[in-house]
């Protein structure tokens, strides 16, 4: 990587297995450089330092090249272990909710994500029971649901979750996806009545962490970098207040989630109810 090859074919390999994944962990993204660098004989750096440089430099470079296809290549954050992932976006904002999702989804699965999508959204603690969102498919608009069963709703939500549109917080309850976030940010803004909590730390939308009662909110991996009061406690960086947090297990599904913490302050939260939510 020492002379500068301009966009050349570790970039198209490295974009094709984007594409293909849509979202990667980090790790992957390594190997993913791994095999782009290795394909081309071009050395792949030693330090992990280097090896990030590596990967933050060809993407930029793959960015410029896809800006006007509407896509790029951005971080995201899991909000409940914060795992890092890079995923591939589509930056347009035209047509109709949720079309410009990378996906292979069907419509009908489509509409069922939207459904899932907002009640997970005006759910008080974003996280919606499995038997709530498989009731859903009886919302489902536009003829969709003719001939969508139970099976498939089950099917859909298990290819949302391997996806990472939506996110398996234990074993009974689904919430938003990091993926779902970072590509549909002005969509979530505008289902929530265009204010979203933003983390007090790290300043992304937060759907999910630590609600100071004075309004501040953090992300629970966020929350981990500030100094300790006590054993699991921390104070609130504007009101002082003592707020608790907890590592989780990254075992997922192992453990029902404690959603203490998001409960605590429901009252001082803002919530509006978006217009079509259906609400019966
Ligand atoms: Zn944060
Ligand atoms: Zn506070």
């Amino acid at each position: 990587m020492e002379t500068d090859r301009g966009y050349d074919d570790e970039h198209r390999i490295f974009l094709q297995g984007m594409m293909s994944h849509g979202i990667l962990d980090f790790k992957s993204v390594f190997e993913l450089l791994e095999a782009a660098l290795g394909l081309c004989k071009i050395a792949i750096p030693d330090s992990r330092a280097e090896r990030d440089k590596a990967i933050m430099k060809l993407v930029s470079e793959i960015n410029d090249n896809i800006r006007e296809l509407n896509l790029t290549i951005r971080k995201g954050v899991d909000e409940e272990n914060g795992t890092n992932y890079f995923m591939l976006i589509n930056t347009s904002q035209r047509g109709p909710v949720l079309s410009q999702l990378q996906t292979s989804l069907s419509a009908a699965e489509l509409e069922y994500l939207r459904l899932l999508a907002t009640e997970i959204l005006l759910a008080e603690d974003r996280a919606l029971p499995s038997n709530v969102a498989l009731n859903l498919i009886g919302k489902m608009e536009g003829n969709t649901n003719k001939k969508f069963s139970l099976q498939d709703a089950e099917a859909t939500i298990s290819k949302l979750i391997a996806n990472k549109w939506l996110r398996k917080l234990d074993r009974a309850n689904v919430g938003i996806g990091v993926r779902f976030i970072g590509e549909m940010g002005d969509w979530i803004t505008e289902c929530l009545g265009g204010e979203v909590e933003k983390c007090k730390i790290c300043r992304k939308m937060a759907l999910r962490g630590i609600f100071c009662p004075c309004g501040v909110v953090y992300h629970k991996v966020c929350a981990m970098r500030l100094p300790a009061a006590s054993d699991d406690k921390f104070n609130c960086m504007k009101c002082k207040a003592e707020l608790t947090r907890s590592v989780e297990e990254e075992d997922e599904g192992s453990q029902i989630v404690s959603q203490a913490p998001a409960r605590e302050s429901n009252k001082s939260r803002k919530r509006r109810v978006i217009s079509d939510s259906e609400e019966d």
